[in-house]
């Protein structure tokens, strides 16, 4: 039940099971964890499933709103392939690795391929790994894993998801002076990419102490973001690497408003939910342009599809499912 139990719901025909449940429509559910119909034949496929299928998926706590499904299973689809990618919801990582994955001590055989992790198991998955990657050492989070004969390979994908649109959308960012919002997860793949494309980057966060010790880690500069008369007047690009303007609590928050940014030439947000955030907005109406947090996701999860499968992604059908679910 609930939001644990959906792989069961998702993969009980493939194993033998007579009947699934189903949801008529999103909020008709009669039980906790209940997907729609609509998503189980459409998204999931699980009248194609069987005990051969290839098992991908997300995991972390929580994950009941992560759109990776539908960017995973819209680019298995398109190749037809036998796979699957389903959101588990793991409280205990170690727990998980034993029981699902590990071919010594698991309690189920479910043909597992790869996974991504996410908050809060980046760093954790790591002491799990039989080989890590060089850039996701760096960045000291892994949220891509591949099994190959039982063994866990980790990568790091959120900078190169990261930096990709940034050189699309700017070009060049030698020596452009970027300033990053935020100190957690993401901004360490963002400032580690950064360093990388030879960029000057400044951290800006709440905790000044901790932005400083990320900085110096990555030769990077730090700021204080609490600073009265703080304007970013002396950037080209200015980033978004908080959860504020993230829908629910935080929709109408934003790091910076229009007035502290309307010199700069491009605003980035890593948030994807909703669309268009308020710093979007704050960006737009100085005249700023703006990329959305959509264009990482899609690209970090191209690159992880890359990775499980050395297909190129399907970059249309990913980023079409990505949005029809957010519209819906
Ligand atoms: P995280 O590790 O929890 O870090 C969040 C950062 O935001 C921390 O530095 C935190 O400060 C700061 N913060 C939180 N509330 C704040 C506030 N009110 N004012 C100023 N700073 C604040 O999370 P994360 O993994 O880095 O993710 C950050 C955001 O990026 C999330 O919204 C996530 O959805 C998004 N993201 C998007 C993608 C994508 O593909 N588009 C990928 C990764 C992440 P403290 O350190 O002081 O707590």
């Amino acid at each position: 039940m609930g939001e644990a139990g959906k792989w069961t719901r998702i993969l009980g025909l493939a194993h033998g099971a007579f009947m699934t449940y189903a949801a008529l429509d999103a909020g008709k559910e009669t039980a906790s964890g209940q997907i729609t119909a609509q998503d189980l034949i459409e998204t999931y496929r699980v009248k194609e499933l069987d005990e051969r299928t290839e098992i991908y998926g997300i995991i972390g706590n929580p994950v009941s709103h992560s759109l990776s499904p539908y960017i995973h299973n819209a680019a298995f689809k398109f190749y037809r392939l036998n796979a699957v990618y389903i959101p588990f919801e793991v409280k205990n990582l170690d727990e998980f690795i034993a029981k699902f994955i590990r071919q010594e001590t698991r309690e189920i055989e479910l043909n597992f391929k790869g996974f991504s992790v996410t908050i809060p198991h980046k760093q954790a998955i790591i002491k799990h790994l039989d080989f890590i990657d060089e850039t996701a050492e760096k960045i000291g989070a892994v949220n891509t894993v591949k099994i190959i004969e039982g063994k866990l390979y980790g990568y790091n994908t959120d900078a190169q998801g990261f930096i990709e649109p940034l050189k699309n959308a700017y070009g060049d960012l030698k020596d452009a002076n970027i300033a990053i919002v935020g100190s957690g997860g993401a901004a360490r793949a963002c400032v580690y990419a950064l360093q990388q494309a030879e960029a000057k980057t400044t951290i800006f966060a709440r905790d000044f102490e901790k932005g400083k010790i990320l900085a110096e880690e990555f030769q990077a500069a730090a700021g204080d973001l609490k600073s009265p008369t703080l304007d970013f007047q002396s950037f080209d690009i200015v980033i978004n690497a908080t959860p504020l303007g993230t829908i629910g609590d935080l929709e109408n928050e934003t790091p910076v408003i229009a007035r502290q940014i309307k010199t700069i030439h491009l605003a980035y947000d890593l948030v994807y939910n909703p669309f268009e955030t308020r710093f979007l907005r704050e960006a737009k109406s100085a005249g700023v342009p703006t990329i959305g947090g959509l264009a990482m996701l899609i690209s970090q999860a191209m690159a992880q599809f890359k990775i499980w499968t050395a297909l190129d992604a399907p970059m249309k059908e990913m980023s079409r499912a990505a949005l029809n679910k957010l519209q819906r």
